[in-house]
């Protein structure tokens, strides 16, 4: 019989998870949690093809991963709880303290709760998430993955921050990067795909949110994002890196508090401040009906990649084994990929394959591949990401 893990998102008032068979990493079953903490707590478990879903109130995470077994067992997804053998949790912020996943202890489990300052949003629904688990498994392996532990290779000159250097000292102030679950399969795909470890990439992992990693000789030397998600790329909902005054600026002409220039900056900026639209599908489709600003917010998306990717690739002294092209947006559109390889052809020498762009994605038999030709300067593929498979590989 096949081992089971499990990989927990846990969320503020939600709790997403998978199970997974191993040894060959099958997905058997996904499901969510929603409005724990709620009278209209709801959940949903995809298996075999069908839905189960339930309502009633759970009054914790406790409460939500009860549900969860409950669910599990009755629905013959699994005999029993000690079938599962190792459970992931995905956790955002590992600080300079994590470099790499680690089985989760009380020192571990203290560290999280003290790197909430650097995740505020996520972090108390993680925490939640692992002592619901343990509580309910307490002999079973957890071991948490942090999305920033990837990035702890990027040197001093790519994480600090020009700013008083004590900021970083006394608070922590410097580039974490995130996305770095995602980063790291694509990493570990192009190197089997290339057959060498030493890799030179730029990945491109473009979706709600966005960033875009330099990988030097198979590890992160630089990244978009920064101290927070915040930074980088023009994002569905993000600003991505703005000039800080103009924080102050809207502050003191708008009287509107600090905390909601933040959330307008996380949640109402990026494509959707354009053009009021976060979903590129809904953008791509105002853009066909002509709308200008929806057209700009494409423009102005596509130039923050097309920047980025240009950027590492005088960082790498023009030695690139490959970019890449992942996550939902670049997983899916064709015309975008197409705009993009277009624009760097002069300055890198990419000369895109339409043929093939035009069949991958959405819509497709494809989901991968080569989309540049073979007299291409720099080899552009499309892979899509598996945060989840990394997370299960780091259990074991
Ligand atoms: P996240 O994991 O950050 O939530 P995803 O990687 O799932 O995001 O990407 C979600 C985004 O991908 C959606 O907001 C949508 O804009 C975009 N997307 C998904 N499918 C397509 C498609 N067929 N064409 C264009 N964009 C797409």
């Amino acid at each position: 019989m096949s081992e089971k893990y499990l990989v927990i998102n846990g969320g503020s008032s939600s709790l997403k998870f998978s199970l997974y068979g191993m040894p060959n990493e099958e997905m058997i079953a996904k499901g969510y949690i929603e409005k724990i903490g709620t009278e209209d707590s709801f959940w949903n478990i995809k298996y075999n093809g069908e839905n189960i879903s339930g309502a009633r109130y759970l009054k914790d995470h406790s409460d939500a991963v009860k549900v969860m077994v409950s669910e599990l067992i009755k629905n013959k997804i699994i005999n029993d709880m000690n079938e599962i053998k190792g459970i992931g949790h995905r956790v955002l912020h590992g600080g300079e303290i994590y470099s790499e996943s680690v089985k989760i202890n009380d020192k571990v489990l203290n560290d999280i709760v003290g790197l909430t300052n650097l995740g505020p949003l996520h972090h108390p629904g993680e925490v939640a998430g692992i002592k619901a688990m343990q509580e309910c498994l307490p002999n079973t392996i957890q071991v948490a993955v942090f999305d920033t532990a990837f990035h702890q290779t990027m040197t001093r000159e790519n994480y600090i921050y020009a700013v008083p250097y004590e900021w970083y000292t006394k608070y922590k102030v410097r580039r974490y990067g995130f996305h770095g679950t995602s980063h790291k399969y694509i990493t570990n795909v192009m190197q089997d795909k290339l057959g060498k470890s030493d890799v030179n990439l730029i990945i491109c992992h473009v979706g709600s949110g966005a960033s875009i990693t330099c990988i030097k000789n198979g590890k992160s030397l630089d990244t978009s994002m920064g101290l927070t998600p915040l930074d980088g790329l023009v994002m569905g909902t993000r600003s991505g890196s703005i000039d800080p005054s103009i924080i102050k600026f809207i502050v003191d002409e708008t009287g509107i508090s600090l905390d909601v220039v933040m959330q307008e900056l996380n949640k109402n900026s990026g494509l959707k401040g354009i053009c009021g639209k976060n979903d590129f599908r809904d953008v791509i489709s105002l853009v066909y009906e002509g709308d200008s600003l929806a057209k700009l917010a494409y423009d102005i998306f596509m130039d923050s990649i097309i920047k980025h990717i240009a950027e590492y690739y005088f960082e790498l002294d023009g030695n690139v084994d490959a970019v890449i092209f992942t996550a939902g947006v670049l997983e899916n559109n064709t015309e975008l990929r197409e705009k993009i390889v277009n624009k760097l052809s002069g300055p890198m020498g990419v000369i895109l394959d339409k043929k093939t762009n035009d069949n991958i994605g959405y819509g497709h038999d494809e989901k991968m591949g080569l989309i540049t030709n073979i007299e291409s300067r720099v080899p552009i593929y499309v892979v899509p990401t598996d945060e989840e498979v990394m997370i299960v590989r780091e259990i074991g």
